[in-house]
């Protein structure tokens, strides 16, 4: 990463400037252990420091009561989408799905080859722009668990609202926006997150899994696909990650370092309402769908009415050091996606570019 370079991607994404300095300084030797990281047993002294590390450090910024686990695995969120019918369904004859966007279809459509699928709620008859109110709700009471998309990062639809579901176990993909604020973990059986967002490189995925729902896998399940063997072997039972974990420790300890998630998530409030109101300001030379007690706080997608000056706009952001704005292929448009490590004035720096090209070519 560059200083004078804003990297906007939505994942993998950029990481703290400072977090990459140490990760250089500590390259070629981790404190004079005459290794690199890369290079340690994932058994060995050092990297199981590392790694009881980074998972202490994420149970206190998260505040992870003693009956979750923290599990580290690998084949992206998109393997959750598996792992979790997979492992939860104990017995049950169905699983529930509230439907927000692109990355919850995708979850339903891996679920249906496991299970019978219920849609608790969707958000297609208004294109994808809110999240359905829990009152409107449909849960069927012996469903096996409730899934929800966290924050949908293509669409940039926020849940604002934790659901209550009394016994039933609630799910969420947490990928692009854990540790963005701070969550009470006890009221969901089970978040996961690819960490190439929020939490370091790609190649590390995160579960944090209530302890009752381990062990309900079928026994004919794939060992690597059983949340109960990693609780078990201290996600251990293989080679793990180890690369990827030791950064996102570090990325943790910086989250620490800088107050934790509460001070974070006052940050990035203040980083999202810059944009939107950048958007807001230009009275329809930017537009954003999504109502406003969803507007995701991490990843924001807009248009620009005339779609024919996407290039230039792309362009002249690029001019300023501000790169990776170019929508999802999917939906096309502008998406900015702010995660914990951008900085406020990356933000402030794209939010003047909004007003100047609009003022230059409204
Ligand atoms: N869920 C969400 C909300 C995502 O944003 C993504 C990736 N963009 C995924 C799942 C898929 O993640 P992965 O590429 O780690 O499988």
């Amino acid at each position: 990463m560059n200083q004078t370079i804003f990297n906007f991607s939505a994942g993998p994404a950029v990481l703290p400037h400072v977090v990459l300095e140490q990760v250089q300084a500590e390259l070629l030797d981790w404190h004079g252990s005459g290794m690199s990281v890369m290079e340690m047993s994932h058994r060995g002294p050092e990297f199981m420091k590392i790694a009881a590390e980074a998972e202490q450090d994420l149970r206190d910024l998260l505040d992870i009561p003693a009956n979750y686990k923290i599990l580290f695995l690998q084949g992206g969120a998109t393997l959750q989408f598996a792992m979790v019918p997979l492992n939860l369904m104990r017995g049950h004859g169905k699983a529930s799905y509230v439907q927000t966007g692109i990355w919850s279809k995708k979850a339903i459509a891996e679920a249906r080859r496991f299970t019978a699928v219920e849609i608790a709620a969707s958000n297609e008859d208004r294109h994808a722009s809110y999240v359905p109110m829990q009152a409107d709700w449909q849960v069927s009471p012996d469903t096996a668990y409730v899934h929800i998309t966290g924050n949908e990062t293509i669409g940039g639809v926020e849940f604002d609202f934790i659901p209550d579901l009394g016994d039933i176990p609630l799910v969420s993909d947490a990928s692009s926006h854990i540790l963005s604020k701070p969550t009470d973990v006890s009221r969901f059986g089970l978040i996961y997150a690819g960490a190439q967002k929020n939490i370091g490189p790609a190649g590390l995925t995160l579960v944090i899994v209530r302890d009752d729902l381990l062990g309900h896998a079928p026994a004919n399940t794939a060992t690597m696909l059983d949340y109960a063997v990693y609780a078990k072997e201290e996600s251990m039972h293989n080679t793990p990650p180890t690369f990827a974990i030791y950064v996102a420790g570090l990325v943790f300890k910086w989250l620490k370092q800088l107050g934790g998630l509460e001070r974070m998530a006052e940050i990035n409030a203040r980083k999202a309402r810059l944009l939107y109101d950048a958007i807001d300001e230009s009275r329809g030379f930017y537009a954003n769908p999504v109502e406003t007690r969803n507007r995701s706080r991490m990843n924001v997608p807009f248009t620009l009415a005339d779609a024919a000056m996407d290039e230039a706009f792309l362009k002249g952001a690029r001019s300023h050091g501000l790169i990776q704005l170019k929508g999802h292929r999917s939906v096309g448009g502008m998406r900015a996606s702010i995660y914990n490590a951008m900085p406020e004035a990356g933000v402030q720096i794209l939010a003047d570019y909004l007003r100047d090209f609009a003022r230059q070519h409204g």
